[in-house]
């Protein structure tokens, strides 16, 4: 275990030059002070969590204090808005503090966000609030514990500071994880502002420490947007099968690693809905549930085109061809998972499709269904959650053929079925009105909540004692909430 001083730093993106970021000091918070810390997170660097109580732990991710190795860096790119190009953006409120690595040679950049103006602040104030911040930090903490790819958050500081967004709010920062902060945007900018040495140099960048396994394969780049494409395909199938809505996957927010990345309006279902819009400034809903998978894709050909100078057209295409079946094998397998199969039959994308369709209609709670159909037998389970649904005859008709199935699945014993599903099927998810309800105490100065939240969703598949109330359907004032998505 580490003490704070004894992070050991490499900041290899730093050494790319100016080209690539600029070099801006953090601009400290008032007064700040620990709201949550992750000791999950803590352990990614080695330090010890009883670190995270001292008044250093607050200045370091405050913006007060840095270490001598440290080279706090605002990083330069470029993206897709909502289907349009926006030449350049970067790092407008967070740096790239330095990478670390730790005792199992993993390496980690650390990255500040709300941490002042930098050059790419265009019109905002460079600040983050308490609000989106914990957001951010409980989102990307219970991603990864039900086992979806997604950048990590140490811990949220909170400050003194004012800043205004629709009204005043405080300022906050949090501290991410991710073993890089290149996004598909760094591509893209190099691509549009013609630096094609620069372009270069990026991809031998991310190709030799992120994919240097595809070192290997006689084209090492074509290798490497295949697996980007294999790890968005996958990512965005436990998206779907999860509930999880982004709600902004411009991308500027697509990582380069297949991870999810850069939390905002992002929402988990409640009630089941394919057509759900978390981003109430998405008029159009580009970015509803059911458009994220079409939409990866769409994000797939942006970096594509960005590559066209590594990769010829025709590979590139081939490539982007993986993505829709990758995307469906994927989605399946977790599904039937998440029905209790054990095994594959044609049917089954059918079976999927009409409890969605059904659920839909009737506006079903998507995670509470899965888990409570693994709680007992299947014709159990069938028969007490039929009350859920308007269309009865069509949910009987829907469990007749899910029991036949089950039945020829032969899925073991009753106990080895729960286990089976429980594994799978989650009880707390981080619903809106649950982080609403942290964000409020918050806000009144009691981070109780935060940190209870947190480490309910820190283990979602198992049943937590006297945690009854995180595995709730919302109550009406939660149900529709509007996430504000100044951040
Ligand atoms: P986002 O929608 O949060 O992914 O942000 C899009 C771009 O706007 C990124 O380049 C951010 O760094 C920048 N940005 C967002 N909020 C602020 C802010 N308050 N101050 C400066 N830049 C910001
Ligand atoms: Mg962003």
């Amino acid at each position: 275990m580490k003490a704070l001083d004894e992070l050991t730093f490499d900041n290899r993106f730093a050494r790319l030059g100016d080209a690539f970021s600029t070099h801006v000091l953090p601009e400290p918070l008032d007064e700040p002070r620990l709201v949550v810390a992750s000791k999950a997170a803590m352990a990614l660097l080695d330090l010890d969590p009883s670190v995270a109580e001292t008044p250093v732990f607050a200045e370091l991710f405050g913006g007060h204090t840095l270490w001598a190795e440290a080279e706090p860096r605002a990083m330069v790119y470029s993206g897709h808005q909502f289907g349009g190009y926006t030449p350049q953006l970067g790092d407008g409120r967070g740096l790239l503090l330095g990478e670390v690595y730790n005792q199992a040679g993993e390496h980690w950049d650390l990255h500040l966000k709300g941490a002042g103006m930098t050059p790419y602040s265009r019109m905002g104030d460079g600040r983050a609030v308490l609000r989106s911040s914990i957001r951010e930090f409980l989102a990307s903490e219970a991603l990864h514990a039900l086992g979806i790819p997604s950048s990590r958050a140490l811990c949220v500081i909170g400050s003194n500071t004012p800043v205004w967004r629709e009204k005043q709010e405080r300022g906050a920062m949090v501290l991410r994880l991710a073993p890089s902060h290149i996004r598909f945007g760094h591509f893209e900018y190099f691509y549009y502002t013609q630096k094609p040495e620069q372009q270069a140099q990026l991809a031998e960048h991310v190709l030799n420490l992120h994919y240097p396994q595809c070192r290997e394969q006689p084209e090492p780049y074509l290798a490497m947007f295949r697996e980007i494409v294999e790890r968005n395909a996958e990512m965005i199938a436990k998206w779907q099968a999860y509930g999880f809505c982004h709600g902004v996957m411009n991308t500027d927010n697509m990582s380069i690693l297949g991870i999810t990345f850069d939390f905002g309006p992002f929402a988990f279902l409640d009630d089941f809905d394919a057509h759900f819009i978390c981003n109430h400034s998405d008029h159009e809903g580009r970015y509803s549930f059911s458009n994220q998978v079409p939409i990866g894709q769409w994000n797939l050909s942006a970096l594509a085109q960005a590559l066209t100078p590594f990769i010829s057209v025709d590979a590139l295409k081939e490539a982007l061809g993986l993505y829709l079946p990758l995307y469906q094998a994927h989605y399946l397998d977790l599904m039937r998972r998440r029905l209790g199969l054990t095994t594959a039959e044609d049917d089954d994308q059918n079976l999927v499709e009409r409890l969605l369709q059904l659920m839909q209609n009737s506006g079903v709670d998507y995670t509470l269904f899965f888990r409570r159909l693994g709680d007992e037998s299947a014709a159990l389970a069938v028969s007490r959650l039929r009350d859920d649904f308007v269309d009865l005859a069509g949910f009987d008709a829907w469990a007749e053929r899910y029991k036949a199935r089950v039945e020829r699945d032969g899925d073991g014993s009753e106990e080895q079925r729960r286990a089976r599903m429980h594994a799978v099927n989650p009880l707390y998810i981080l619903r809106n009105y649950l982080a609403q309800n942290a964000i409020a105490a918050a806000e009144s100065g009691d981070y109780s909540e935060v940190r209870r939240l947190h480490e309910v969703l820190s283990k979602p598949f198992e049943e937590q004692a006297g945690m009854e109330q995180y595995a709730q359907r919302p109550p009406d004032w939660g149900k529709h909430l509007e996430i504000s998505c100044s951040s």
